[in-house]
Parts: C-alpha cells; sequence; structure tokens
C-alpha cells in the first residue's frame, strides 16, 4: 500500500506511527537505526538480544498500524493522512480530537507544532497551521458565512493536576468544574476570536514561547506537561461551541520516573503522566466499543477533554504516536509501539 500525497479516507479512530529520522548526534555516536518501514502500514523494529551464552541475535518486533510514516515523510503529509479528515468532523457538529504520542525527542512538538531550525521553530509548518488553514478555508464558504460562523482558538497546558492558560503572559493557573450534568468547564479559559491564519500562527508562537519560557532546556518540563491546541467552531445564539478540534502534544511517555536515580518531583511526576496516558488510551477504547462507561475522571487530561469522548459515532480521533529511530532508545519505542497498538 502506498501513500497517497492527497490523504486518507476519515476512520472514527485511526492509530499512525511516525519514525524521526537520525539525529547528527546520534549518528555522530555511531548509534544505530533499528527502525525498517516496508510499507505504508506496517514497521519493524530490530532489536540486538543478548542470548544466555553472551551471543548476539536480532528479534524482529513486527506492528501493523492504519499509516506508518518513515523519516522521509513532511509534516505536510502526515497531516494528510491524521488530522486533515477530521476537520470536517467539527463542521458537522463533532468532536476531532489528533494526539501526539511518544517519548521526549521523538518529534511530537515537530510534528504538531511546526519544524525547528536549530532553536527557531517555524509554526506555520506544524499540524496546528495547517489544520488552521483548512478550517479557514471551509468556514469562508457562502453557507457559513450566512449563518454567521466564528472560529476562536485555545491554548492550554496541563502539568499534574493543574491547568494553564497558554495565551495570556505569565501563564495563569485555572480552575476546572465539573457540573451536574457532568459538563467539564475550564473556567475562564481564554477563547481568542480569530479570522485568519496569521491570527492562529500568533497565538501559536505566542503560547509556544509560554510553555517553554523559564526553562533551562526547551525540553525539560514542557516534556512533563501536555499541551492543548483548540479552534472551535461557533455559531450564533447557541450555547458554547458547535464543533471542536483538538491537538494534543502529550508529555513524554519515558519511563525513569520510575528508577531509583529519579528525584522525588520527577517519580511524581512520572506518576501522574502515566496515569493520564492509561487514562487516555481507556476513554479512546471506550470510544471504539461505544461503551457506556467511559472512565474520564481517571485524570485531568482525560476530564477536559471528556467532549472527544463522548457522543458517540459524531466524534473521531486520532493518535499519531512518534518513535526515535535509534538503537539507544529501543525499549522506549517498544513501549510507544505497544501502548498504540493497545488503543484500538
Ligand atoms: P518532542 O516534542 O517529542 O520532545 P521534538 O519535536 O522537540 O520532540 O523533536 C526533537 C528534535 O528532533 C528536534 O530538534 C526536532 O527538530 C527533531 N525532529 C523531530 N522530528 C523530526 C522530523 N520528522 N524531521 C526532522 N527533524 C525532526
Ligand atoms: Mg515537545
Amino acid at each position: 500500500r502506498c501513500l497517497d500525497p492527497n490523504g486518507a479516507t476519515v476512520q472514527q479512530i485511526s492509530v499512525c506511527v511516525r519514525k524521526r529520522p537520525m539525529s547528527r548526534k546520534e549518528e555522530n555516536s555511531k548509534n544505530l537505526d533499528i527502525i525498517t518501514v516496508p510499507s505504508a502500514d506496517s514497521l519493524i523494529v530490530h532489536e540486538l538480544r543478548l542470548k544466555v551464552d553472551l551471543t548476539k541475535f536480532l528479534e524482529h518486533h513486527k506492528f501493523r498500524f492504519d499509516y506508518t510514516f518513515d523519516e522521509e515523510c513532511s509534516n505536510a503529509l502526515v497531516y494528510n493522512h491524521t488530522a486533515r479528515p477530521l476537520i470536517k468532523t467539527m463542521f458537522e457538529g463533532g468532536n476531532a480530537t489528533c494526539f501526539a504520542y511518544g517519548q521526549t525527542g521523538s518529534g511530537k512538538t515537530h510534528t504538531m507544532g511546526g519544524e525547528f531550525f536549530g532553536k527557531v521553530q517555524d509554526c506555520g509548518t506544524g499540524i496546528y497551521a495547517m489544520a488552521a488553514r483548512d478550517v479557514f478555508e471551509e468556514v469562508s464558504r457562502p453557507e457559513y458565512q450566512k449563518m454567521g460562523a466564528k472560529i476562536t482558538c485555545s491554548f492550554f497546558e496541563i502539568y499534574g493536576t493543574k491547568v494553564f492558560d497558554l495565551l495570556l503572559p505569565n501563564k495563569p493557573m485555572l480552575r476546572v468544574l465539573e457540573d451536574a450534568r457532568q459538563q467539564v468547564v475550564v473556567v475562564g479559559l481564554t477563547e481568542m476570536p480569530v479570522t485568519k491564519v496569521e491570527d492562529v500562527l500568533r497565538l501559536i508562537e505566542h503560547g509556544s514561547k509560554e510553555r517553554t519560557s523559564g526553562q533551562t532546556s526547551a525540553n525539560a518540563k514542557s516534556s512533563r506537561s501536555h499541551a492543548v491546541f483548540q479552534i472551535a467552531l461557533h455559531m450564533p445564539d447557541s450555547w458554547g461551541p458547535y464543533g471542536k478540534c483538538s491537538f494534543v502534544d502529550l508529555a513524554g511517555n519515558e519511563r525513569g520516573a520510575d528508577t531509583q536515580s529519579a528525584d522525588r518531583q520527577t517519580r511524581i511526576e512520572g506518576a501522574d503522566i502515566n496515569k493520564s496516558l492509561l487514562a487516555l488510551k481507556e476513554c479512546i477504547r471506550a470510544l471504539s466499543r461505544q461503551s457506556s462507561h467511559l472512565p474520564f475522571r481517571g485524570s485531568k487530561l482525560t476530564q477536559v477533554l471528556r467532549d472527544s469522548f463522548v457522543g458517540g459515532k459524531k466524534n473521531k480521533t486520532c493518535m499519531i504516536a512518534m518513535i526515535s529511530p535509534s538503537m539507544s532508545c529501543v525499549e522506549n519505542t517498544l513501549n510507544t509501539l505497544r501502548y498504540a497498538d493497545r488503543v484500538k
């Protein structure tokens, strides 16, 4: 099966994997690329193992997903096969959600937020921006203009059980409330009106800076938090948005928090992240099985994304699992692939 540059057909839940290229550092340290992508829906991890007598052998772990992307694939190609087919959902009154999952350094922010040139990120090349472009193209059609449709954006971060608004200076903390009908509200979350792609780019740039500001390394604390970017469609005189697209740059799923070397804070963070990623898996599974039991209270992440998992067939979800190619990451890579394998 070959990748069609125009993208994919819509499925309620799709799970894809993207392999990033070897970094200069990995190549210089003579690290090996142990991932092959033999077709557009399969992927093999070639793990070097030792027998009891210490002779080496290769174990080949083969996986199948809806789509697999090798290191040659661009953000645009990934977008066309993952988030793009979901944009329509929002105009049909549903909620579309796209997750970037994987260990720190595997390419989640590159895919969602845009390519990096050194430390500078080109926000125009990420899934957030590409989605915004398609949303504006759709909403500019006469039927939506006649109805008075409006678009807003929100951008927030979930760190442990705390939620921070990335569109306000110094990212203030927000409260999350649940009313008697189980509607979840992030109180005071900025819903910024936007009328063109440039508006959205400015918000993404601002929010991405807030997310990493005050950190010694760009990946220090941001890798321990989930970032949620939302585009919502509003119709006049209706309570709440008509439909919504959410894009989630998840916290790094690497283990290490449970190792002895980790300090107390890192262990707590690791436990929180684990809990939220497990709750996420359960919620997506509940959606795929049309189950009436939705364990969304299992974490702050699933609680604030509750709308993504209820509402049955109208809602669509896509997960992009990101993996690093190098031998030194094999354990995290296999963990990521096994998680992705069990989501559906
Ligand atoms: P994460 O958000 O998962 O921690 P990043 O998106 O920050 O990872 O990516 C880590 C590094 O790898 C960055 O320098 C980024 O530019 C690079 N990178 C990630 N994915 C790709 C890709 N598909 N092509 C080229 N470089 C990439
Ligand atoms: Mg990141």
